[in-house]
């Protein structure tokens, strides 16, 4: 096992990592920005280091920076959290180089999968069920018009570098066929550096559905469920909840042992989130992130299980320390991710937290990096916390959810938390009858969104 990891992250996820490690009896090392020298995961973890100015791209996403922080103070494993550097496969390679372990899967798979039609591919190849579309690539308007009368409006075009809810345009017609095309590509190109689209099928009523993955890096994977992160605001989630309410037993435990045994097929090693929309109890997949997801917290909930813990595991060379048969769901639990932003656009509202208190009792982890006096600075996400409940079923998590969130205080900017308040207000939130457009449609009609 390792004695020393460092962190190449900030936030809640970098404190999420030190806490694992320390309950392990590893030594952490925090790395941070000039914005961040107060931040919590610096104060937290055992060691610090400085890697730069505010901008990421000078500081968190610094491959030179990060690696010397390493040498510096002898960590031996680099955990990247979820986001910066997390799925980035030539940083990895240069970790590997330097004889560090990158506690995460190997730069290969991390290629495979950064590239949306090179893991459609592989996923289909592996027997995991996809969206209908256009095979591989669409390199001009008029292969993208012929797959749009091929497959039927309306259709998706989709970046292959694209992530975050960016590089994706939806074309109703023919007529939108082109606006669509055209905007998706110069997007791919401006955000991702690369303007290769593909064409899927647009799911009118889908749930967004993923499934936890995790492998030994040995041929051995199991699956932790499904997550349901159908309440999307512009393709991004804000609540995810495990179990999924409209996924049954069996239907979890036959999309489960499809994707364990392809990630098993391809050796994959430690976290893996598997991506389906869900409609008419079909699943089609979209994606493969290779990382801890932000919302893994619901899964540990439900299974009892420390997946960050197991990520440092298995990245030592260790076993994983459970089985498909040890994993068995308990009760069901929801997560809301507080962000600082105002209402109603969603606009980022950093700044100085005047009081802060974390809500507690049975059930309820609060995942955050806030503290009384903390400033939190303009440069980065503005998510500043995770609110994650635990019931012995659907309604008592809801009830605890309601509960925990009348005991937040988060006094100093604007956070989403109204907007929680409110969505426990609707029926279709109450009862999970919700699919990955209802949340926008919501917010039209209540927030008056400009
Ligand atoms: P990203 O990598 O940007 O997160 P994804 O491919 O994971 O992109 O898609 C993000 C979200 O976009 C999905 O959860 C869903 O809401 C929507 N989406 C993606 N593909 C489709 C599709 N074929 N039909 C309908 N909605 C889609």
């Amino acid at each position: 096992m390792f004695n020393k990891i460092l962190i190449a992250n900030r936030g809640e996820i970098a404190l999420r990592v030190v806490r694992a490690a320390r309950e392990m009896g590893i030594a952490t090392v925090a790395v941070h920005s000039t914005a961040d020298s107060d931040a919590m995961h610096v104060r937290m973890a055992d060691e610090s280091v400085c890697i730069g100015p505010p901008p990421s791209t000078q500081s968190y996403l610094s491959f030179p920076a990060i690696i010397s922080a390493c040498e510096i103070t002898g960590a031996e494993a680099i955990h990247p959290g979820y986001g910066f550097l997390s799925e980035n496969a030539e940083f990895v390679q240069i970790v590997e180089d330097h004889d560090i372990t990158f506690i995460g899967p190997t730069a290969e798979h991390i290629r495979v999968m950064g590239d949306k039609i090179t893991a459609k591919d592989t996923m289909k190849k592996l027997g995991v069920p996809c969206v209908p579309g256009s095979e591989g690539g669409v390199a001009t308007l008029d292969e993208a018009r012929q797959i749009g009368e091929d497959i039927g409006y309306p259709i998706i075009i989709k970046a292959t570098a694209g992530g975050g809810g960016r590089g994706m345009k939806v074309a109703q017609n023919a007529q939108e066929m082109e606006k669509a095309f055209m905007t998706a590509r110069a997007e791919g190109k401006s955000n991702f550096g690369n303007d290769e689209v593909y064409i899927e099928k647009y799911l009118t009523t889908p749930r967004h559905i993923e499934i936890q993955v995790f492998g030994d890096g040995k041929g051995g994977a199991v699956h932790l469920g499904e997550r349901d992160c159908s309440l999307q605001r512009r393709h991004q989630k804000v609540f995810e909840e495990a179990p999924g309410p409209a996924i049954s037993a069996e239907e979890r435990a036959t999309i489960g042992k499809v994707c364990a045994d392809a990630v098993a097929r391809i050796n994959y090693i430690g976290a893996g989130t598997i991506e389906f929309l869900y409609e008419k109890g079909e699943f089609y997949f979209i994606e493969m992130n290779t990382r801890l997801q932000v919302e893994h917290p619901v899964t540990e909930a439900i299974f009892g299980v420390d997946l960050v813990r197991e990520q440092i595991r298995v990245a030592s060379g260790m076993e994983m320390s459970f089985t498909q048969e040890d994993l068995q769901i308990n009760g069901h639990a929801i997560e809301v991710r507080i962000n600082a932003e105002k209402l109603p656009n969603f606009s980022p509202c950093p700044g100085r937290i005047t009081q802060y208190h974390a809500p507690g009792g049975l059930g309820v982890r609060m995942d955050s990096a806030l503290y009384d006096g903390y400033s939190i600075p303009p440069y980065y996400d503005s998510l500043i916390g995770k609110l994650i409940v635990h019931g012995r079923d659907r309604p008592e998590a809801l009830a605890r959810l309601h509960r925990a969130l009348g005991e937040l205080i988060v006094d100093g900017v604007d956070t989403t938390v109204p907007l929680f308040h409110a969505l426990l207000e609707e029926d279709e939130v109450l009862s999970g009858a919700y699919n990955i457009h209802w949340l926008e449609h919501w917010l039209e009609t209540n927030l008056n969104q400009s």
